[in-house]
Parts: structure tokens; sequence; C-alpha cells
């Protein structure tokens, strides 16, 4: 499995990160976590086989994390020779549905009939879907929005937690335990904390509970990237931590 972290900005224009989406490749699984403004570009920026996503799923509605659904899409049915043919699937919380018939009522029914078949799949927290190839998604609802959830891709005994938006959270820190790469947001100094998001020393709090291979931290807000992030972080948690950037990838060899 390798996990790529595409989109590691948040709803703050920042230089160099877009705004949310991480790429999963397992086996002939391409999974799409989030899709934020930029997302679809940054793909191509980074020599990404965009054309080659199969799954789509959305942690929750905030624009930051599903605006560039559109992009994406269209890109699929105009943006590649041939057009797409192979199936898609959405995936999402409840209200996926109305989220892309909206998009839909303003973009125009087209959006969603591009000529390719897509499925769209509302999941309650705690549900669990194999994607084809081996690959198994859960997901766990996490504070933040009502439908905000968190995802954990697993694959051959390897295991990717993403923690989509989060505030501070014990029931997160025990299911993502183990697992090999808990990619979590950090996107405010601890000066700023709010219930409904993650700061470094929050971030340190959820990786010494989950005891991940890797704790890697994106969705960053210019304030708490003027913080000590791997000090306060590492004050908590004594494992290894890494910042993620648009484009930081980690490779790990399957069991
Ligand atoms: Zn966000
Ligand atoms: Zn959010």
């Amino acid at each position: 499995m390798r996990l790529t972290t595409i989109g590691t900005g948040t709803a703050a224009p920042t230089p160099g990160r877009v705004q949310s989406g991480h790429l999963v490749e397992a086996g002939r699984v391409r999974l799409l976590m989030d899709c934020g403004s930029g997302v679809t570009t940054r793909l191509a920026d980074l020599g990404l086989r965009w054309q080659e996503i199969t799954h789509v799923a959305i942690t929750h509605f905030h624009a930051d994390h599903v605006v560039d659904l559109p992009t994406i899409l269209y890109a699929w049915r105009y943006g590649q020779l041939p057009p797409r043919s192979a199936p898609l699937a959405i995936i999402g919380p409840v209200g996926t549905l109305k989220l892309l018939s909206g998009f839909a009522s303003i973009f125009g029914q087209g959006l969603l009939s591009l000529g390719f078949p897509i499925s769209v799949h509302e999941f309650a927290p705690g549900s669990e879907s194999a994607l084809g190839d081996d690959v198994t998604l859960r997901c766990v609802k996490v504070p933040h929005t009502n439908e905000s959830m968190a995802y954990s891709v697993e694959r051959h005994g390897r295991r990717i937690v993403y923690t989509g938006d989060t505030g501070p959270d014990d029931l997160l820190g025990r299911w993502a335990e183990g697992c090999d790469v808990l990619l979590a947001e950090c996107s405010l100094p601890d000066s700023m904390a709010i219930a409904t998001h993650l700061t470094p020393t929050q971030c340190g709090a959820l990786g010494a509970a989950a005891q991940p291979g890797v704790l890697a931290l994106t969705h960053f807000y210019p304030p708490v990237e003027a913080v000590d992030i791997r000090g306060e972080v590492g004050a908590q948690f004594s494992g290894t931590v890494a910042l993620a950037t648009d484009g930081w990838t980690l490779d790990l060899e399957e069991r």
C-alpha cells in the first residue's frame, strides 16, 4: 500500500498547500480520500494517474474537503481521451447523495451522468466495506461536524487511518491503535485550541494512545506552522512523526 498526501492545506489559502485530499494505492484500488480545492490539479502536478482512481471517500461536507468533486468528475469525462468508462464509487457519510445532487443542481444533471457508472454509498459510522482486491474500508464517527468520519484502509495486514477533521477523541485513539500510519489533522496551535480541531499537543496525545508506526500530520492552518509542531507532539509521543507536504509519500510493504 502507498499513501500520498495530495493536499495538506485548509480553508486558508497557503502557498504550496492545496486543500484536503489523500491518495491510497492498494492493489488495484486507487482511493482518493477527500477532494478539496486544488486536489485535482495537484494530482496532475505530482504525476499521479488521476484517471485511474476507483473510489472517492469523503470525510465530511466542509468545502475544503469536497469542492473539487465537480472538477475531478468533469476531468474524467472531458479531460481525458478517451473519456472514462470504468465505474466510480463515491463513499461518504449520510448526506453524500444530497451533496452530489446539490452540485448537480448548480452544474447541471450531466455532472452525475458522465458516461461511466457512478455508485454512491452512504456509510453509517461503524460501517465496513470491501472495496475489491482485498482492500477493506471502515469508518468511525469523530467530533467535528455531525456527519464527520475518520477512515481506515486495510490490506494484507497493513492499515492506514485518516482522521479527516476532528477534535480530541479517546475513542478515535483506541480505534486507530496499532495502525501503520495515522494521518491526523493538526489545525491549530495550543493557544487557539477548540473542541473540533486538533493542536500539536493533542496530536501527540492521539499518537500516544494509538501508537502508530508513523504519525503523519496534515491540515495546517497558518498559525500552527508558526509553532514548534515537532517539539510539542514529541513531548507526548515518542514515535516517528512526519509533517506531511503536498506530495509526501509513504510506501508500506504488504505482509
Ligand atoms: Zn478541513
Ligand atoms: Zn472541516
